[in-house]
């Protein structure tokens, strides 16, 4: 990982949702449209931007992972750390790109990020006999700036804390990482933690909407005895001075966006909305000042919150990231929707 450091910036994607069923009824219209053939959004009359990628309505999951998330998932399996983002307001299909809802009801083509993700690494897996696989999950809630297990409820309020190991690697100290052999297991201890995240508290879907959701799946990789013998690749693949190759990819489900004015977001909430206001901040921040040509004399504020203190060593550097932005196409989030495409725009 520390030598020949290839910067590698953020991919930025955007994706619109096409309208509810009742937006439709309600009459709403659309404000939001692909320019088609190119990577342009139009919002309102005339505000153009432009991101790596962009999906309109009628885009598939299938072709979300394929074109966003494959390249890192490849990249995992050569050693590489990597973070995916989803971002936007309430509503915005993020939970529903992600792949953090309730999996079991989903049909196969509505499958989002994670599944696919998984399914896919354990088919590299077991179509890579040469190599001794270790596959780990943990599950991560991040809530006002405290941690909560999604993989051990009976614990979940016990304490995690960050730290970084001698590597630079970051750590939760606390936290379950559990070994996993197959795509199944891995999917239903996802499921679990999903439905942890919606009934943690009493008012159900808001309190998943105000966190920040963390699934991790990290990768030990070793050439098998036999093949380091026999084999010329592992003789001479990159990470054989170690042995051993251990790497991350992060999938997040980021709380919320949305200012704090909006009617109805008094007390509790109004901490609540500055709190992820200010997460949001730091993440911003942190991509922004990596972005920086100038970055070898910018300091990167990875500590201003829990979020990115947590994702330190998986962004930057030769960690591939990639934020999607979700946006409502409906004419009565528009102020919203700008406000996310303005903040993308900015992480470019
Ligand atoms: P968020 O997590 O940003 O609050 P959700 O993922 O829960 O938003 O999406 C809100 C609603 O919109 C859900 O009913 C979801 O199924 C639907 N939805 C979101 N994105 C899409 C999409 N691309 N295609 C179809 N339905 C979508
Ligand atoms: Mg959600």
């Amino acid at each position: 990982m520390e030598s020949g450091m290839e910067e590698i910036p953020v991919k930025v994607a955007v994706r619109i949702r096409p309208l509810l069923s009742k937006e439709v009824l309600h009459n709403h219209q659309v404000c939001v449209r692909l320019v088609p053939n190119t990577q342009q959004i139009i919002i309102g009359k005339d505000r153009v931007f432009t991101f790596d990628f962009v999906f309109g309505k009628n885009s598939t999951q299938e072709e979300v992972y394929t074109v966003c998330i494959k390249p890192l998932l490849v990249s995992l399996t050569e050693g590489y750390n990597a973070t995916v983002f989803a971002y936007g307001q309430t509503g915005s299909g993020k939970t529903y790109t992600i792949g953090g809802g309730h999996i079991a009801s989903v049909a196969e083509d509505e499958e989002g990020i994670i599944p696919r993700a998984i399914q896919e690494l354990f088919q590299r897996i077991s179509e890579n006999r040469n190599i001794d696989f270790h596959v780990k999950v943990s599950y991560i809630e991040v809530y006002k700036e405290e941690l909560r297990d999604l993989l051990d409820l009976e614990n979940s309020v016990k304490e995690l804390h960050i730290r970084e190991d001698d590597k630079g690697n970051t750590v939760i100290v606390g936290a379950k990482e559990l070994q996993v052999e197959c795509a199944d297991e891995v999917m239903s201890l996802l499921e679990n933690g999903n439905a942890a995240r919606h009934t943690g508290t009493t008012q159900i879907n808001e309190h998943s909407s105000r966190s920040h959701a963390i699934f991790t799946i990290s990768i030990c990789q070793k050439w098998s005895a036999e093949s380091q013998k026999s084999n010329a690749a592992a003789q001479n693949a990159s990470w054989k001075s170690a042995d051993m190759t251990a790497s991350k990819f992060h999938f997040v489900d980021l709380a919320g966006s949305g200012r704090v004015t909006k009617t109805g977001n008094t007390g509790e909430h109004f901490k609540e909305s500055i709190q992820i206001n200010s997460d949001l901040l730091a993440l911003e921040n942190v991509i922004s000042a990596l972005g920086d040509p100038k970055r070898k004399s910018v300091h990167v504020p990875y500590r201003d919150a829990k979020i990115t203190r947590i994702l330190k060593d998986s962004l930057g550097g030769n960690a591939r990231t990639v934020m999607i932005t979700c946006i409502s196409p409906s004419s009565s989030d528009l102020d919203e929707s700008l406000n996310s495409l303005k903040y993308a725009n900015r992480a470019k």
